[in-house]
């Protein structure tokens, strides 16, 4: 999927846009170019003869002309007489096809190895791994399948979007951005709170894709490989007893619906807002893969009921302190719970793959500290060890940093603040002294109970 962004042979990159229409030539067809870097395509041209030829020209009743009165040095940012177009409002020039870079199976990876990625940086959370890579890996089948219009098309693969359930930190944003880099497809995390219906305040549903394009680097292609990650899916749920409109609830989830079942995508190109200074690109959202998360508080109750319902009446209240604080509930879920959440159908059933992810526990916790490629206890212990100082964190220590973030409630994501924290000192004393040889944060020395072991060089 390693796709290169300049082509070989010294062609340009980017499209043209007609001055007058704004379309790219991807659209409009070959333009006529004009001195001073202005382009028509033929359609505008046919337009301004047919003016000439009825008795002059009357402008104004061409579509809208943007850059023929557009004074570029105006645009902030640019430099004083410019009269180029800003690159990142260009769009990327679709590869011709005979050069475009086959994409095979073999650029995908199978699930095993896409798991075994993720096992190096993401700790526990088997089975939402293990969804993923297989989930994903169908999505690209799906991608390739659709490809070769050969396959006579008499099974038609679904999209595999994922729905993802799980508590703050507990690791999914970090999941789906370890995903994207080791697949090398652009990605796009955007917040279900920030947008709303076209033409409310707020970012418009086409936004994200806009974002993704960015990602790609303005290349269409590249894009429409790419994963868009929805963050907080669960704030835009239907909310009871309703009496006015619901402009980021309901409705945003309708407008989703045409994004997530694949259609094709007008997006402004450098910018997030359409107008008549940025050209149009547009985008297919059928290969993108979507992603989306939520925390979803009193999910748990929900299934709880439901689970005790259907054990029956009488042994209800026992049943449902048993479910109490069982970690694995969310597991449980289905889409009827989803529903009774406030999820509507439609959009439901556009994300058929259901990732449930634990809360985080003490154990996972201290795994988390010391596992990962790039885990925190690694960097730290690299960092000294420029200072030729070996660093070491006892048990202990591990165990209180971990109990810390636990009463923080915010999963994984309390860890690093409370490092920071006490490793300031740490590193702010310890390059003082050249003879320090080593440092054992303990358990006591978190507590405020007494300081770091330190030994001097040539005694340990
Ligand atoms: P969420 O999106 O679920 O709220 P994040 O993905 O933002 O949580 O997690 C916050 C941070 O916690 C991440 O940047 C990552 O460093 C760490 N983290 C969370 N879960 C894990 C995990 N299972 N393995 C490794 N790191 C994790």
């Amino acid at each position: 999927m390693q796709e290169k962004d300049t082509e070989q042979d010294g062609q340009e990159t980017f499209e043209k846009i007609c001055y007058v229409c704004r379309r790219p030539e991807s659209k409009a067809g070959p333009m006529i170019s004009m001195p001073g870097g202005m382009n028509f395509c033929h359609a505008c041209m046919q337009k301004a003869f047919d003016s000439v030829t009825q008795g002059g020209i009357d402008f104004s009743k061409l579509q809208n002309m943007p850059y023929m009165n557009l004074n570029l040095s105006d645009i902030p940012g640019l430099a004083p007489g410019t009269t180029e177009i800003p690159e990142k409002n260009k769009v990327k020039k679709k590869r011709a096809e005979k050069k475009k870079p086959e994409f095979t199976m073999k650029d995908v990876p199978a699930p095993h190895r896409i798991k075994a990625r993720l096992d190096e940086y993401i700790i526990g959370q088997e089975r939402a791994k293990k969804a993923i890579s297989v989930a994903v890996y169908n999505h690209y089948k799906r991608v390739l399948l659709q490809g070769q219009e050969s396959d006579g098309g008499e099974v038609q693969i679904e999209k595999s979007n994922i729905l993802m359930l799980g508590p703050t930190g507990s690791g999914k944003t970090y999941l789906v951005k370890t995903l994207a880099r080791l697949l090398d497809v652009p990605l796009a995390v955007a917040d279900a709170t920030s947008l709303t219906e076209a033409g409310y305040i707020g970012d418009d549903i086409e936004s994200v894709v806009s974002k993704l394009l960015a990602a790609a680097d303005n290349d269409v292609e590249k894009a429409e490989h790419g994963i868009i990650f929805i963050d907080e899916i669960d704030k835009i749920a239907r909310k009871k007893n309703l009496t006015t409109r619901d402009v980021s609830g309901e409705s945003v989830q309708q407008e989703l619906l045409k994004l997530l079942e694949g259609s094709q995508i007008e997006v402004p190109v450098g910018s997030n807002q359409k107008n008549a200074l940025t050209p149009l690109a547009t985008v297919n959202t059928d290969h993108i893969l979507f992603i989306c998360g939520g925390a979803f508080p009193d999910l748990a109750d929900i299934v709880k009921e439901r689970l005790s319902r259907s054990m029956g009446m009488g042994f209800n209240a026992h049943l449902r302190d048993e479910y109490d604080g069982d970690p694995e509930l969310l597991s449980q879920t289905t889409t009827e719970d989803l529903r009774a959440f406030g999820m509507i159908p439609e959009f439901l059933g556009r994300l058929p793959v259901l990732v449930p992810l634990h809360g985080v526990t003490k154990d996972l916790l201290v795994r988390i500290l010391k596992e990962p490629k790039n885990a925190i206890i690694k960097q730290y212990t690299r960092l000294l060890e420029l200072d030729e100082v070996k660093l070491v964190f006892e048990d202990g220590a591990l165990d209180w940093i971990s109990e810390e973030a636990l009463k923080k409630d915010t999963g994984a994501r309390a860890l690093r603040a409370i490092i920071e924290e006490f490793m300031l000192d740490i590193m702010y004393e310890i390059p003082k002294d050249p003879n320090i040889g080593s440092v054992v944060i303990t358990r006591s020395y978190l507590e405020k109970c007494g300081g770091p072991m330190i030994e001097m060089r040539g005694h340990g």
